[in-house]
């Protein structure tokens, strides 16, 4: 039996063998491992490529996060809104910088934010809102960018599963104050180990971000203010560079992976399929279906989601599921006083939600295959 991983890195790696092998050659032939020509230069890159006049690239998209919360001057008694149906670090980097996450609810069609639902949780204290461009898919940052400037808020975009989306044309990142980018190995863009940059048109809040990312440092030995060390180190930066140059096509892949998918799946009256939103593109870093039952359950307990999840598993084909539990229901946030039960949407959609297999390279075959073991296994019990 042929198995389909959920994603296959070491294909791409093959692609790009030979410019990635004399790349890191010379790297390591030059003695300069941190810092240098190769860092600016891909800094310059990938702010061309955003629309941005800024880029400080560092360690990690987290470590991106708390650079712009930090930044902003984010600290104790601020209040932060964003989405409880996202990676942990969002919320984490809030929490690291003393502040609080305010989870507002979100769509079930996007996966996103609810808009609409932002305005009621703002209060005073209300410093910023990070939305998440999640599995690859953009905010209306047009609705979202009114409801901030009126109540004069800055806005982080979490852009760290969306490298190269755009919204009305416009590349996520260059839109808010500041955009918080990773370079995890399994995002769109993604170094061969860990990384990260913020992006920014805002010269002051770059200059800020680049001292606290170095030490707190305005020039050698002088510290001005508490920082850190999160820089992307010069390897991983000329990776990246090469990636960079790839990023259109392999987003390009993914979109018609999305597509054949939407195709096949969309009827089917037991899954709900992703959609994109009018005036966005979406990069599709996961493709995330949602599993509302299934004919023949074998064990009427298991959740129809997880039905399937099995099923597929026993076909040798791979899913994910992004993310089993909310935010607020954290065991850590649970510790610090909140209250379960009260985001409907998103509790119910962390039940629902299965990430199929999806990355540039899959094969049309290894995607029919995926597709006939789904329409098997929402009719079928477990061929166990
Ligand atoms: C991956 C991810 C991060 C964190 O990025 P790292 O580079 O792993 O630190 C933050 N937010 C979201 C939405 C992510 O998917």
């Amino acid at each position: 039996m042929n198995t389909v991983p959920p994603l296959d890195l070491g294909q791409q790696y093959k692609l790009i063998q030979d410019e990635v092998s004399a790349c890191v050659q010379a790297i390591l032939a030059s003695g300069r491992y941190i810092g240098g020509s190769i860092i600016e230069a891909f800094e310059q890159e990938f702010g061309q490529y955003i629309g941005v006049r800024e880029t400080i690239a560092c360690n990690s998209g987290t470590d991106a996060l708390f650079l712009a919360l930090r930044a902003l001057n984010i600290g104790p008694g601020d209040e932060v809104i964003t989405t409880p149906f996202t990676f942990i670090a969002t919320a984490e980097m809030i929490s690291a910088v003393g502040a609080t996450p305010v989870f507002v609810d979100i769509e079930a069609q996007t996966f996103n934010l609810d808009i609409e639902k932002i305005p009621n949780a703002i209060t005073e204290r209300t410093k910023a809102i990070i939305p998440v461009h999640l599995f690859g898919q953009p905010v209306d940052m047009t609705r979202l960018m009114a409801i901030a400037t009126s109540y004069h808020l800055a806005v982080i975009e979490d852009c760290a599963q969306a490298t190269g989306a755009t919204w009305q044309g416009q590349k996520v990142g260059s839109i808010g104050h500041i955009g918080c980018f990773s370079f995890f190995p399994t995002k769109n863009l993604g170094a061969c180990g860990d990384g990260g940059a913020v992006t920014t048109q805002d010269s002051a809040l770059a200059q800020k971000m680049r001292m606290i990312k170095e030490h707190g440092q305005s020039s050698r030995y002088r510290s001005e203010t508490i920082g850190m060390n999160s820089r992307l180190d010069a390897l991983q930066a000329g990776i990246l560079q090469i990636k960079l140059r790839y990023l259109d096509r392999w987003n390009q892949q993914r979109q018609r992976v999305a597509q054949r998918y939407h195709q096949f799946l969309y009827s089917l009256p037991e899954i709900i399929t992703p959609q994109e939103i009018v005036g966005g593109e979406s990069v599709w870093n996961q493709y995330t279906i949602r599993v509302q039952s299934v004919s023949n359950p074998l064990n009427s307990d298991l959740k129809p989601r997880d039905h399937l999840r099995n099923y597929l598993q026993a076909q040798g084909i791979g899913s994910m599921i992004y993310y089993p539990i909310p935010l607020h229901q954290q065991p850590v946030y649970q510790d610090l006083g909140y209250q379960p039960h009260q985001l409907p949407v998103v509790e119910a959609v962390c039940q629902e939600v299965l990430s199929l297999p999806l990355f540039p390279e899959l094969s049309s075959d290894q995607q029919d295959q995926v597709i006939e073991a789904i329409q098997e296994g929402l009719t079928q019990t477990l061929p166990l």
